[in-house]
């Protein structure tokens, strides 16, 4: 059985924070001090996060799982929990190039510690990373991640290709003033590391509420800034992605922007979300959440767990609203829902 919205949008992804902590602060998404950790014994554990799994993989044909975080690298033993997510196999009902197989399964990470785990994460069946990467200059990435851990994210993305994921994504959250003067910096480092690099719009999701639309860097001005010197062209059809995608002219590869804020792609979206501890949510600014981790916890049966998320994507809105009024912030910042 599809799990359907009410706007006829199939659920086929779903990200799962495996923790709330991080070993960066990265000053769009965390204060510099002062996170509230979650205690240990509410996080899920990893047979309780394989359970959720299993019913949305095996019962309605979700395809693809991103393990995310906080940080997800600082969960301990990160490589069993993949381990136990490759053994799922995709509804054979659901219309899913993944039916009756293992599910895609990708993770978000800073790269700060990925030479230590990216062949345990390849051997255990993770299929694809993107690195978080913000800056090339060693001063700005210590002002803005608050770790002077340059290198070492630089190291983690050698690994990853090393290790055999293609392509390696990297994630760069652009905001006005901060990093903005670096676009055709990292596209460059994009076409010349073989890595795609997908710009992302800084979005009001940041710990210190900082955030304005004027921070806000478009997809068009960093797609003007990029062609100015690389010429482009669009590639069609990004279905559900969340990343529109751009051609090099000259054959140097791909670059995209996710433009959460100026174009938003809610139309397509078929993305849910589990927090660490175990909430549900049906999108990143959701102002709702459902408690499975009640369920778990209690004596639910599979029936049960697969009945509130059906009734939870029953909720899910047409569109996050930024920008208008009657958006809502969350109460919750990035790290702590699992961007
Ligand atoms: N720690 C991992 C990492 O750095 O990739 C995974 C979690 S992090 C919350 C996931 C992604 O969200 C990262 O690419 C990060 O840059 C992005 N992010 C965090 N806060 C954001 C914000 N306010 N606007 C846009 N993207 C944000």
């Amino acid at each position: 059985m599809d799990l359907v919205d009410p706007f006829g949008r199939t659920v086929r992804d779903l990200r799962i924070s495996v923790t709330d902590r991080c070993n960066f602060r990265c000053t769009y998404c965390m204060p510099a001090e002062g996170m509230q950790w979650l205690p240990r014994e509410d996080i899920l554990t990893f047979e309780e996060i394989e359970r959720l799994a299993r019913v949305c993989v095996e019962r309605f044909g979700v395809d693809g799982l991103r393990l995310t975080g906080g940080e997800p690298t600082v969960r301990a033993h990160l490589p069993v929990l993949v381990e136990k997510l490759s053994r799922l196999r995709v509804s054979s009902e659901a219309d899913s190039p993944y039916a009756g197989r293992k599910p895609d399964l990708s993770i978000t990470t800073n790269g700060a510690t990925f030479r230590l785990l990216a062949h345990e994460l390849r051997d255990a069946g993770l299929d694809r990373v993107n690195i978080s990467l913000d800056t090339l200059k060693s001063d700005r990435f210590l002002q803005m991640t608050r770790r002077d851990e340059l290198h070492r994210v630089l190291d983690g993305i050698v690994a990853a290709q090393e290790a055999g994921f293609s392509p390696v994504k990297i994630n760069t959250v652009v905001e006005r003033g901060v990093n903005d003067d670096e676009v055709v910096a990292l596209a460059e480092f994009g076409r010349d590391h073989d890595v795609q690099v997908r710009f992302i719009e800084f979005m009001p999701l940041d710990a210190t509420g900082h955030w304005q639309a004027s921070t806000v860097v478009s997809q068009d001005e960093i797609v003007a800034a990029i062609a100015a010197v690389h010429p482009l062209e669009p590639v069609p059809a990004r279905g559900s992605a969340p990343a529109d995608r751009w051609r090099y002219l000259d054959g140097k590869g791909e670059v995209g922007v996710i433009p959460t804020v100026t174009r938003p792609f809610c139309g397509d979206c078929d993305r849910v979300r589990i927090t660490a501890e175990g909430q549900f949510r049906t999108c990143l600014f959701a102002t709702r959440e459902f408690d499975l981790r009640a369920l778990l916890r209690g004596a639910a049966s599979d029936d049960d767990l697969a009945a509130e998320i059906v009734r939870a994507v029953g909720t899910k809105w047409a569109g996050h609203a930024i920008g208008q009024v009657s958006f809502i912030r969350p109460n919750r910042s990035m790290s702590q829902i699992g961007g």
